[in-house]
């Protein structure tokens, strides 16, 4: 049932009653007031026609005292009858005296002829009618001479009851009807309020905090609303600042290259951002709620986060995933702690270091490649240098051949610790200024070396384009470079009677360069890791030649700088094709 409602039944109920017994006491001392008062007036017309007899004498002539009472019942409005000590009728104003039988029976005369104030109410034979009787005694010289006794009809009382019932009881109606219309009036207004902050904490509940409510005055109600209307405004304030944060930690959960998983206590997933979900191959739609043993494949990570929730405290470790792709984990996990310090879940970042495990292995495996490129010529030295001291300096010939060899292994030595500078210079990215220049050009100044120490063992040709290509947008000594390496390769690698050719031309806004032998050529199976660093096919052969197996991975390094892709085509006993291309110069900036 409605608040209004209730409070209106309740309402009624009281005004009911209050009503009720309002009109019960009202009409119950009304109508004795006008008992009392009717009582009184028929008594005091008793004494009046009472007044009139002043002398026993006048008792004589029942006649006259009939005639006398008959004149004052005309003006009196009721019945007089006057009666003698013994109860004889004297006179009737309604009757005729001498017909009426005597009188000291009635109660009322009884009472009267005691000296009391004589009253009943009956009905009477006489007249057939029910009467209010009201007996006087009639006191000469002290002494009881008769009764007076005025009639009237009950019916004019009960009638007058009655209208007096009417009047009181339908006053009181009007006035509860009136009570009731201003009460139901008055609720509205002071109800009003009150069901427009109900209406205000339903859409509060509802999560609408844009509404208000209406306050006027200055009353409990006016200052509940006006709280009311501030509690919404904060809310509202406090929503937005928590709505912005949350979209911030969104934006930023988001964005994190770190995966981060939460978990609850139900070990259900709370949150994976889509970093953890890349991480982990997590395809799945909706995983939010769902047990992290139905997402998470991995046995490792499970096995961690179940260890986290015993322990009950950080710890990191490291994991390799398989599926999708291999991976190398760093986990952080963390429990989720309660305000009393109770578990409620975990939290678990995920950090990809598969490329950091990647290079920390390069790394090692260079330097390790390093201490043993040098250590050979090194040992070779020392070697030669402790049979020279030993004595063989003083053999002309073997002084000879291990001079040469010594100078042979400087040479490689000193190649050596070019192309690790060369490297080093490349991997720490110093900055160097791009001229354009012209690719024909520098393959003219770079092949006259290479045919003045190989024009009578192998055949040289270059395939440059008719036309002028455009300038190429690179470093020209680090372009050289890869010329002189690709080159020099060729020609290491290359039977005397081959041939070297080198050509180049235009594909759209690349410069292309093949440099192209037909000599001992690559297998197969080592064609995709000729670009690693101190790889060597053959490495007796590459250490003869002056090789130090950096050649390549500092051609690749330069081209792969400029955005350029290197490419090789070989087959084993027929020779191999080398292929990079270049960006050509911006056309709007030489305008
Ligand atoms: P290296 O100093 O040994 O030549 P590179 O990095 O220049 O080192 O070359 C790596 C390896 O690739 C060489 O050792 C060689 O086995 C092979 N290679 C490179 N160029 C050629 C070529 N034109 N013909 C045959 N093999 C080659």
């Amino acid at each position: 049932m409605k608040f209004r409602t209730r409070l209106f039944l309740f309402y009624i109920i009281g005004v009911g009653l209050m009503t009720f017994l309002w009109a019960a006491y009202f009409v119950n001392f009304e109508e004795n007031r006008v008992r009392t008062s009717w009582h009184e007036h028929e008594l005091i017309q008793a004494k009046l026609v009472a007044a009139y007899f002043t002398d026993v004498a006048q008792f004589k002539d029942a006649v006259q005292v009939s005639r006398t009472v008959a004149r004052i019942a005309r003006v009196a409005d009721g019945r007089i009858t006057v009666v003698d000590a013994q109860g004889k009728v004297l006179g009737d104003s309604s009757e005729d005296y001498s017909k009426l039988p005597n009188h000291s029976d009635r109660p009322e005369i009884k009472e009267a002829l005691l000296g009391m104030v004589g009253s009943s109410s009956r009905f009477s034979a006489t007249l057939k009618k029910r009467l209010i009787y009201v007996a006087y005694p009639l006191r000469l010289h002290g002494e009881i001479v008769g009764v007076i006794r005025i009639a009237k009809q009950q019916s004019t009382l009960d009638h007058l009851l009655l209208r007096l019932r009417v009047v009181i009881i339908s006053g009181i109606m009007v006035t509860a009807f009136l009570a009731l219309a201003f009460g139901g009036f008055m609720m509205r207004r002071l109800t009003e309020p009150v069901l427009d902050l109900k209406l205000l904490a339903l859409r509060i509940s509802k999560g609408d905090l844009s509404g208000r409510v209406r306050c006027f005055g200055d009353d409990e109600l006016a200052d509940l609303g006006l709280a009311f209307n501030n509690m919404a405004e904060k809310l509202s304030a406090s929503f937005a600042v928590i709505e912005d944060e949350k979209r911030k930690l969104e934006v930023i959960l988001e964005n994190l290259v770190n995966g981060i998983l939460v978990i609850d206590g139900e070990q259900k997933i709370i949150l994976a951002n889509p970093a953890a979900r890349d991480i982990l191959g997590l395809n799945l739609k909706n995983i939010q709620g769902r047990p992290v043993l139905e997402v998470v494949l991995n046995h490792h990570l499970l096995e961690l986060i179940q260890e986290v929730n015993i322990a009950r405290q950080a710890f990191e470790s490291e994991l390799s995933l398989y599926y999708p792709h291999q991976k190398q984990i760093q986990v952080f996990l963390a429990p989720l702690k309660g305000d009393q310090g109770n578990l409620v879940g975990s939290i678990v970042v995920l950090n990809d270091v598969t490329q950091l495990r990647r290079l920390e292995r390069i790394r090692q495996d260079f330097v390790a490649n390093v201490s043993h490129e040098l250590r050979t010529p090194i040992t070779s030295v020392k070697a030669m240098t402790e049979t020279l001291i030993g004595g063989a300096w003083q053999d002309q010939e073997m002084l000879e051949r291990y001079l040469k060899a010594i100078d042979q292994e400087s040479d490689r030595l000193a190649n050596l610790i070019n192309d690790l500078l060369e490297l080093a210079k490349l991997d720490s990215r110093v900055e160097v200024t791009d001229e354009p220049f012209d690719m024909a050009d520098l393959i003219g100044e770079v092949q006259e070396r290479f045919i003045t120490l190989n024009h009578d063992t192998v055949h040289f040709t270059m395939d440059l384009a008719a036309e002028k290509l455009p300038l190429v947008d690179a470093n020209r000594d680090r372009v050289k470079q890869v010329l002189i390496n690709l080159l020099d390769n060729a020609f290491k690698y290359t039977p005397a009677g081959g041939q070297v050719k080198i050509s180049t031309w235009q594909e759209e806004e690349r410069i292309k360069v093949a440099v192209a032998d037909n000599g001992i050529g690559i297998p197969q199976a080592d064609l995709g890791r000729i670009f690693e660093r101190f790889y060597r096919v053959d490495k007796a052969r590459s250490r003869d030649k002056g090789g130090t197996g950096l050649g390549l991975s500092i051609v690749k390094h330069i081209v792969e700088s400029y955005g350029g892709k290197i490419e090789v085509e070989s087959s084993l006993h027929q020779g191999s094709v080398f292929t990079f291309s270049l960006p050509i110069q911006n056309k709007l900036e030489t305008n």
